[in-house]
């Protein structure tokens, strides 16, 4: 018999946006590409299960069964509910629910994977997601580690219609960055600091919107329905003017969760869309502003509202590297239209380009207590990694002006380009196997341990290598080329009083009990080349007064050590106490 190839992908249909984008009085619908599988009824597949149960209703819904192959290839099952006039079937249909959140969290997957170029596991034991498309009846979702699960919820909105969060690309997609992100760096789910939290929040939300620009039927629809005119006259062609940075900062696309924002109310203030959050628009500092003006605002001590410091750097850099690639296609022919297919490839480029660096900085982060300025010099590095010439766009220029906007300087500030510096210690790699180094943690444990003093390890602390991924790139040149991730962290747990002793001292907090038990974390993250040699460390030390002492600050001030079940499940709680306080407070700004 002859074996057949068989698909790769499927092509299943999801809303494009969310319910409330419609062209002609249509929910804007369209179809992605995910990995193929055989699916069990669920859809239940290897890497996502959707459990249907509602626990407010206590209702089970059938799962959704998938058809046989026709004629060799996969069907999408509601292509043609899809192709009619009304969305209402579609809407309300509870299998096309499972559908949208499996085949987005299957999408976002496969987005890491492709930019890491490695399996990726999530941020617990399991193999499997569960997700649960209509979990309980309130305004909210969010990334259960300890259920491993993705769960959202449905509430009646403002207009008296049932909004539900699964039918949010924007709400899944950054639930789904939430547990890949964890799986990536389990310990930024540590308590440490604003800054930390914060960036799950902020990555989670960048990862959400560039990801919208690879679906081009929405990117196209609603330049032109931010634009009556373009819509009525020739929806080919846009105008330049339609196209200026400030009305893209006010487009559908750049607003996280737009029914949603609309629905619960509590959407950004004069936005027309009412997105939850529009982060682009966070004002960039003045020159006379003090550069940590933000930072030192009561506001932005709360998570979300801090990611959107990070969310405005990134979603701004996007936007002028957009700008610059619109301004090449009228290159010559100034204020004549622009073929708005065009345009649309412009924007998917420069967010695909952004996005995979954007997640391929993870590799150059270290493994605990990111501040953004470490992401910046991670990100800066990944870009170095992937396009050593930066002439073209000048993405890496962009970058830093527009993190600098923010109050927002690398944290290796020495180089001038911002990059993390090469490796340059003087290690000995004859005691230890290049082939066990690619995949074994002891082995690499022995490296570290071996060369402990040049890495700057604290002898005494517990030194544990967490994770050894080795992963396979494209060089500059075209040629694949192999490199080894490796992370350790380094833990002490002593008596407050004993913080002294460091050199120099971490401060205790003032009222704490010089009894009291605290845990102090270090570790970093090591980049091998395809050789085996370290080509980046990047680490933060155990012994660090700098950020241990406003580490333990910011967790006494939130209770941390007075209750240490606090840290139990904090993500479900962050998003809890959020909704909570948007319902309770109106007068917040999103
Ligand atoms: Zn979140």
């Amino acid at each position: 018999m002859i074996p057949i190839a068989r698909a790769r992908t499927r092509r299943l249909t999801i809303i494009a946006q969310d319910p409330s984008v419609t062209v002609g009085g249509k929910v804007l619908t369209t179809e992605v590409e995910v990995p193929a599988e055989e699916i069990a009824p669920g859809p239940r597949g290897y890497r996502v299960q959707v459990i249907d149960y509602d626990t407010s209703s206590g209702v089970l819904y059938q799962p959704m069964d998938y058809p046989e192959m026709e004629n060799g290839r996969y069907v999408d099952p509601f292509k043609r509910l899809a192709a009619q006039p009304t969305s209402d079937k579609l809407l309300n249909d509870p299998h096309f629910h499972q559908q949208n959140v499996y085949a987005i969290v299957m999408k976002t997957l496969a987005r890491f994977e492709f930019a890491l170029g490695r399996r990726i596991s999530w941020g617990f034991p399991g193999h499997q997601i569960n997700v649960a498309p209509h979990a309980f009846a309130d305004a909210n979702a969010f990334y259960s580690k300890r259920d491993q699960a993705l769960v959202f919820g449905y509430f009646r909105g403002l207009s008296n219609q049932i909004v539900y969060s699964c039918l949010s690309h924007d709400v899944v997609a950054h639930e789904t960055t939430h547990a890949l992100l964890d799986g990536l760096r389990n310990r930024y789910t540590d308590p440490s600091s604003v800054e930390q939290a914060a960036f799950h929040e902020g990555f989670a939300d960048v990862v959400a919107l560039l990801s919208v620009f690879s679906l081009k039927d929405i990117v196209g629809a609603s330049l032109t329905v931010d634009n009556a005119a373009t819509a009525a006259s020739n929806p080919d062609f846009i105008s330049p003017k339609q196209l200026s940075i400030e009305k893209l900062k006010n487009s559908v696309l750049l607003g996280l969760a737009d029914q949603m924002g609309a629905e619960m109310g509590v959407g950004v203030r004069g936005d027309r869309a009412q997105a939850l959050r529009r982060s682009v628009k966070l004002e960039p500092l003045k020159e006379t502003d003090d550069p940590q003006k933000y930072q030192n605002m009561e506001e932005f001590q709360e998570p979300h509202r801090r990611g959107e410091i990070l969310v405005a750097a990134m979603l701004n850099a996007f936007l002028l590297v957009w700008d610059a690639r619109i301004k090449r296609l009228a290159r010559g022919r100034p204020g004549a239209k622009l073929d708005l297919q065009l345009v649309v490839e412009e924007g998917a480029t420069a967010a695909d380009q952004l996005l995979t660096i954007a997640i391929r900085a993870l590799d150059y982060a270290p493994p605990t207590d990111l501040q953004f300025s470490d992401y910046l010099s991670a990100l800066l590095t990944a870009d170095k990694e992937l396009v050593p010439d930066d002439s073209k766009y000048g993405y890496r220029g962009l970058l830093r002006r527009s993190f600098q906007a923010y109050g927002i300087d690398p944290a290796h500030n020495n180089a001038t380009d911002g990059c993390w510096a090469a490796s340059d210690e003087d290690l000995t790699y004859d005691r230890s196997h290049f082939e066990s180094m690619l995949r074994d943690p002891d082995e690499v444990f022995r490296f570290i341990w071996e060369n402990r003093e040049e890495l700057k390890l604290h002898e005494q602390a517990y030194t544990k290598v967490i994770s050894v991924r080795p992963c396979l790139r494209v060089a500059p040149d075209g040629f694949a080329f192999r490199e080894t991730v490796a992370e350790y962290i380094q833990m002490m747990t002593l008596r407050a009083q004993e913080l002294q002793y460091f050199d120099p001292p971490i401060g205790k907090p003032n009222p704490m009990p010089p009894s009291q038990e605290v845990t102090i974390y270090g570790g970093g993250t090591l980049i091998f080349d395809e050789y085996g040699r370290l080509k980046y460390h990047v680490y933060n030390r155990l012994a660090n007064s700098t950020r241990q002492t406003p580490r333990m600050k910011y967790l006494w001030k939130c209770g941390y050590f007075q209750d240490p079940d606090s840290a139990q499940n904090s993500f479900a709680r962050l998003h809890l106490s959020r909704a909570l306080n948007l319902k309770t407070d109106l007068r917040e700004a999103f």
